[in-house]
C-alpha cells in the first residue's frame, strides 16, 4: 500500500517555509516500511485542497496532510477533505474545546469564536488530543483509504504522529502481519561508489533485506529494511545480511541509527575516561560546537580555542611564530603543532588541530581553496593528514568537522 503526503500552506509554496513536514514523515513511513510516492503541495486554496486530497485519494492508500488546521480563515483543510469525500459533513466536537481550554488554562465559553471552529471536523473522524498546541489530529477511514490531518507546526506534527498515527500505521499497513525492522549502519571515508561497490551483493532487488545507501555530510549510511513472518525471522535475515556488510566497510562504520560522528566520540571518550583539547582555525568552533552539542562531555571536553589569526595560533596554541613564517599557516607542520600545543596546555591526553583554507578566498595554486589540514596529538605521538573538500564555503567547514571528528574517534579508540 502506497503513501502520499500532502503539504498545506501559502507560505510553503511562496518559498518562506521549507517542508521539513514531508521530508520528515516519509522517513518514518520508511522506517515502518511504507513507502511514500508521491508529495503534493497546495496553498491555501480551498479548491487546490480539495484537488489534492481527490487526486491522492484516487492512487494512495494512506495520505498524511500536514498544515491548514488553525483557527484563522485560510485553514481551510478540514472542508477540503470534506469535499474531495464527497461532501461528508462537519460536525461539532465539544471535547476540543474541553482540551483548548485544559491546555490555556481558560473556560471553555472564553475561548475565542474563531477557537470553536476548530472542533468542527469530519462527521465520523476519530480526534488525536494535541499535547504540544491547540489544533487536533484528526484521522478519516474512508474507502478503504486511511488519511491524516496534523498541524503543520513541525513539533506538534511530530509529536501527534508519533503517538497516534504511527501505531496506526504500523498496525493496518503491516502486510498480513509482517513484521519489519529497519536498521541503518553509518560510514564515513568513503565514496558512495566505492561503498556500493563492496556491498552491491547485498543490493540485489526485490532481496530481503532491502538494502539501499544514503549520503548527508560525508556520511555515508547503508539502510537495511528485513522482513518476516515473526519478528524472529525478520531479525535473521537482518542479522545475516548485517554481518555482510559489516565486513565489506569494517573500517569505514563508526555507528548506527541515530549515531553521529560526535555522538560516537564522546561515547568513546567518555568509556575511556580521556580527556581532549581542540584548536581549529577554518571551522571556526564548529567543531567544539558539535562536540558540546554532546550532553555530558564535559568530563572529557578541557577547552576549545579558536585561532583564527596566526598571532592565535602563537598565543593561544603555542605554534612556533618561525613555523608559521617559514611553512606557512595552512601546512601540515602547523597543524600538529597547534594540536601538539593546545594538548599541553592543559595536559588533554589528545590535542586536536584543523587548519585549512574553506574560501571563496585566500587559495593559491600551491594551496588552494578547500585544502585542509588536520593534526593530532596524544601520548602515541603527532600524526597529520590532509583533505582536498570540493564544494563551497558551508560545505568545506562541515565537512573538516566531519573528517576532524572521524580522527578524533579513531585517536581515541586507539590509545
Ligand atoms: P496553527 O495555525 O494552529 O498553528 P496549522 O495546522 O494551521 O496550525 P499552519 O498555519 O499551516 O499550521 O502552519 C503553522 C506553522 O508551521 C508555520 O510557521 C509554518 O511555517 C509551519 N509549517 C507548516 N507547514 C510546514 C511544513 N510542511 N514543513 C515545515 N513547517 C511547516
Ligand atoms: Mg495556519
Amino acid at each position: 500500500m502506497d503513501a502520499e503526503i500532502l503539504s498545506i500552506g501559502e507560505e510553503l509554496l511562496l518559498g518562506e517555509t521549507v517542508d521539513t513536514n514531508s521530508a520528515w514523515i516519509a522517513r518514518m513511513l520508511s522506517c515502518a516500511g511504507v513507502k511514500a510516492r508521491h508529495f503534493q503541495t497546495v496553498g491555501d486554496e480551498l479548491a487546490e485542497i480539495k484537488a489534492a486530497f481527490r487526486l491522492a485519494m484516487s492512487r494512495s492508500g494512506l495520505i498524511v496532510a500536514t498544515g491548514g488546521l488553525g483557527p484563522t480563515e485560510d485553514d481551510l483543510t478540514r472542508e477540503g477533505l470534506c469535499e474531495a469525500c464527497g461532501g461528508i459533513e462537519m460536525e461539532y466536537r465539544p471535547e476540543v474545546l474541553r482540551w483548548m481550554s485544559e491546555r490555556v488554562g481558560r473556560p471553555m465559553e472564553s475561548l475565542a469564536e474563531c477557537n470553536k471552529r476548530q472542533a468542527m471536523v469530519p462527521r465520523g473522524a476519530a480526534m488525536f488530543r494535541n499535547e504540544w498546541g491547540t489544533a487536533p489530529g484528526i484521522y478519516l477511514e474512508r474507502d478503504g483509504r486511511h488519511i491524516f490531518l496534523l498541524p503543520g507546526v513541525p513539533r506538534e506534527m511530530r509529536g501527534l504522529f508519533e503517538k497516534y498515527a504511527l501505531p496506526i500505521v504500523r498496525e493496518k499497513f503491516a502486510r498480513g502481519g509482517e513484521r519489519i525492522l529497519v536498521k541503518e549502519l553509518h560510514c564515513f571515508g568513503i565514496p558512495e561508489s566505492d561503498l556500493n561497490q563492496r556491498i552491491c551483493e547485498c543490493m540485489r532487488r526485490g532481496a530481503n533485506p532491502d538494502v539501499g545507501t544514503r549520503v548527508a555530510q560525508g556520511v555515508c549510511s547503508v539502510r537495511m529494511v528485513a522482513r518476516g513472518r515473526t519478528e524472529q525471522e525478520a531479525a535473521e535475515a537482518m542479522a545475516q545480511v548485517e554481518s555482510r556488510i559489516r565486513e565489506a566497510l569494517s573500517e569505514y562504520i563508526f555507528g548506527e541509527d541515530s549515531d553521529t560522528l560526535a555522538s560516537v566520540c564522546a561515547r568513546i571518550l567518555l568509556s575511556k575516561g580521556l580527556t581532549v583539547a581542540i584548536a581549529e582555525s577554518c571551522t571556526g568552533g564548529l567543531l567544539c560546537g558539535a562536540l558540546t552539542a554532546i550532553p555530558g562531555i564535559s568530563r572529557s571536553f578541557l577547552e576549545g580555542a579558536v585561532v583564527y589569526s596566526n598571532d592565535a595560533k602563537i598565543l593561544r596554541a603555542g605554534v612556533p611564530a618561525g613555523l608559521i613564517a617559514e611553512k606557512g599557516a595552512v601546512s601540515a607542520e602547523v597543524a600538529a603543532a597547534m594540536a601538539e600545543g593546545i594538548r599541553k596546555g592543559l595536559g588533554a591526553d589528545i590535542g586536536i588541530g584543523v587548519t585549512g583554507i574553506a574560501g571563496p578566498t585566500g587559495g593559491t595554486p600551491e594551496k588552494p581553496v578547500g585544502l585542509v589540514y588536520f593534526g593530532c596529538s596524544s601520548r602515541i605521538g603527532t600524526e597529520t593528514f590532509h583533505r582536498r573538500f570540493p564544494g563551497e564555503r558551508d560545505t568545506i567547514r562541515e565537512r573538516s568537522v566531519q573528517t576532524a571528528l572521524d580522527m578524533l574517534r579513531r585517536a581515541a579508540m586507539r590509545i
